[in-house]
Parts: structure tokens; sequence; C-alpha cells
């Protein structure tokens, strides 16, 4: 058996910093966890990423300290040629941890140049950014456009996704995979609500993934399309999430 301050000593030795701190740890991390925690270390190094895993719960985008995430991984591409890979770790475990394979996957999309990655750029754009510019209404998009860019975003976080449970039965990690798609799914439906709604959620309501009265309650496979949203799963939505956003 290992511990946190393991991992966190493995992480030295690729160069990556990783503070311990005991309470944002469980008590044992079994050995397939370290070898997963190995290989990420090892792929982060060879490819000279920017790991950013600090004592918080959230992370700043670089240069835009307002900018707050779970976690993120940044291409080379937007980042001068360094990938970026950021996770707020001062969280419980269970919180983080998955956290941390999601944005893991997403760097391996782009080192690996999968299809997801590079088509779901929308013409050299980063959907995402332009998904921000659209919610603070300072570009409009035509729905053509919109529903564009909203599809390139999904297809890149359900390829995503399905890599992170692939993950997670590979090294045996204790995460409910069920769980785990079932949350998948609350974030991917985030992206169909945003687009017809124009914001990500009310600020006073929580994640939909963390929010115990939606993700419960959606499929625990991955659906084929998520370009429109099921009548049921949408009263969700409108219930829960975005309830103050009349
Ligand atoms: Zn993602």
């Amino acid at each position: 058996m290992y511990s946190g301050k393991d991992v966190c000593k493995l992480a030295k030795q690729y160069n990556i910093t990783f503070p311990y701190r005991k309470r944002f740890w469980p008590e044992n991390i079994t050995e397939e966890q370290m070898s997963f925690f190995k290989d990420t270390f090892i792929a982060l190094n060879l490819h000279n990423a920017d790991c950013l895993l600090p004592h918080t719960k959230l992370v700043s985008y670089p240069g835009e300290p307002k900018d707050k995430s779970n976690g993120f991984f940044i291409g080379g591409e937007d980042n001068n040629g360094i990938p970026f890979f950021a996770v707020g770790c001062g969280t419980k475990f269970d919180n983080w941890f998955p956290i941390f394979i999601h944005e893991f996957c997403h760097f391996e999309q782009w080192h690996t140049d999968s299809s997801a990655w590079v088509k779901g750029y929308f013409l050299g754009h980063d959907p995402l950014q332009l998904q921000t510019l659209w919610f603070d209404k300072k570009i409009e998009l035509t729905k053509e456009q919109r529903k564009n860019i909203f599809n390139c975003s999904i297809k890149i976080e359900l390829d995503c996704e399905k890599r992170a449970v692939h993950k997670i039965k590979q090294y045996n990690l204790p995460i409910d995979t069920k769980e785990y798609i079932q949350k998948a799914n609350a974030y991917l439906y985030t992206y169909t609500m945003a687009m017809f709604s124009r914001r990500w959620r009310s600020m006073k309501t929580k994640s939909p993934y963390n929010n115990l009265d939606v993700w419960p309650n959606l499929p625990d496979t991955f659906q084929s399309d998520y370009s429109t949203i099921p009548p049921k799963i949408k009263s969700l939505y409108v219930k829960h999430v975005f309830k103050y956003n009349k």
C-alpha cells in the first residue's frame, strides 16, 4: 500500500510540483492508483507540460485570475507551445481525483492528435473561447454556427469521458463507473442547455454534475446524440439548475 505522500514524492522525480497535504488524500493509495499516477507523470514530463496542482479548490487560467474552474487542460498551440495541465487539489480526494483523470484524458487527446481534439476545433478556434464570447454578448452567432460550435465541444468532451471510463477500468481505479457516466452525462447535457439559454447555469445553484437532484436521475450509459435534450432531463435542469434564469 502507498500513501498520497508517495504520489507527491513520485511527481517530484518527474519535475512536477505536487505539494502534499494529508487531508486531501485517502488513507491508502492502491498499487493500481500508483501506477496510474506514475504513467501520467511520465507522459506530462515527456511533453514538458506545465502542471498546476495546488491546495485550492479552483485553478485560474493563465493570465486570467478571475477565470476559475475545477481543472483544465490547454493544448500547446494555445499556450506558446507548452501544454498546461491544471487541477485544483484542495478538496476531497473523491472530488478532485475524477477531475484529474478527466483533464489527463484531454492531455492524451491532444498529444495523440486524436480526431476528436483536432476536429473539435471550430475553424481553428477553441469552441470554449467562442462560447464565452457569445455568453458575454461580445459576439453574435447564427443558429447554425451555435449548433456547430457546441457540437464541437460535446464531441471533445464525450470522447474525453469515454477515455476516462476506459482508464478507470484499465487501472481498476476506485471510482464507480456507472456514477461517473451519470455525472458525465450531466456535464454533457449542460452544453446542450447552455446552447439554448446562453449561459452555463445560475450562480446560485450547484453544477449539475454535483447536484443530487440532477445527476442520479440521468442515464448510466453514454448517449449517441447530445444535440437535443430529452424533455424529462430538460425539466430537471430547468427545475434545479437554471431556475433563476428566467
Ligand atoms: Zn473536459
